[in-house]
């Protein structure tokens, strides 16, 4: 049994009452509580930015840096800019940066973008020249073109390391591509998933067995663990984890040492 330290590489803490996604209130505080006295040594926390309301954004982002220095470290900051604000989003991945980011976060879905706009490539450009990988909401119900257009950008911008949440949610067999890219000695591996909300959904059921098994072709280095708190529990996903049938080493790699490697700058 995996024992040691869990990094939570996904949770969306309330840090302002416009930032409430579920019925109840979630602050910092209240996550902290549920994970008092487990190994959950580190959480993520994210904010996503709204297009065209630049003064709201660093807020955010100024938001999430107070944060994770007023946890003395146990939260670390992921910012966050719309695509769509071109030169400005730009100028805020610089600041960003600058402060202390640990990664940047863009969600297609509720900042309604195409990851196949040029501007997308633009932002995952210029958050690669500011060594901040780029966690991407990678599930969408409405685009089934977009796991094709991630593997677009990876190429397009290689030296840009790319986080894809959920793990494609139930189109995770989409994940197999990445078995085969990997066999091109052009392709970098700079593609990691998070099995935030897929894990827990899937653990236990049907599709579990096959879920471990498309992760493994993917490559068990690749993947990271995170809560997506508070739609799910945090020690009820790390317990999914092992209901998936991970190995300890393979734990240790997903519940720790994976996220631990994208956080050295
Ligand atoms: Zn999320």
């Amino acid at each position: 049994m995996y024992d040691g330290p869990i990094i939570d590489a996904h949770t969306h803490p309330m840090l302002d009452p416009e930032a409430q996604i579920v019925a109840d209130p979630h602050p910092p505080e209240a996550y902290l509580a549920l994970v008092r006295g487990s190994r959950i040594a580190r959480a993520a926390a994210l904010t996503i930015a709204r297009g065209g309301e630049l003064k709201r954004t660093m807020a955010g982002n100024d938001a999430v840096l107070r944060l994770a220095r007023d946890s003395g470290g146990f939260f670390y900051p992921v910012c966050s800019v719309h695509p769509a604000d071109g030169g400005a989003a730009a100028a805020e991945i610089d600041r960003v940066a600058a402060a202390g980011a640990a990664w940047l976060k863009l969600h297609p879905n509720t900042q309604r973008f195409d990851v196949a706009d040029p501007a997308v490539e633009a932002v995952v450009r210029r958050a690669a020249e500011r060594e901040l990988p780029v966690l991407f909401d990678a599930y969408s119900p409405w685009d089934a073109n977009q796991p094709g257009k991630f593997v677009n950008l990876a190429t397009a911008v290689p030296e840009a390391r790319l986080i894809l949440a959920h793990a494609h949610g139930p189109g995770f067999p989409q994940l197999l591509l990445y078995d085969i890219l990997a066999r091109y000695p052009w392709w970098r591996r700079n593609v990691w998933t998070d099995i935030s909300a897929t894990s827990p959904m899937l653990a236990g059921g049907p599709f579990a067995e096959q879920f471990t098994w498309v992760l493994r072709k993917f490559g068990i280095d690749r993947v990271i663990f995170g809560s997506d708190y508070p739609i799910d529990d945090p020690l009820a996903a790390v317990a999914a984890v092992a209901r998936l049938g991970f190995t300890d080493e393979e734990q240790a790699a997903i519940l720790h040492d994976n996220a631990a490697a994208l956080l050295v700058r």
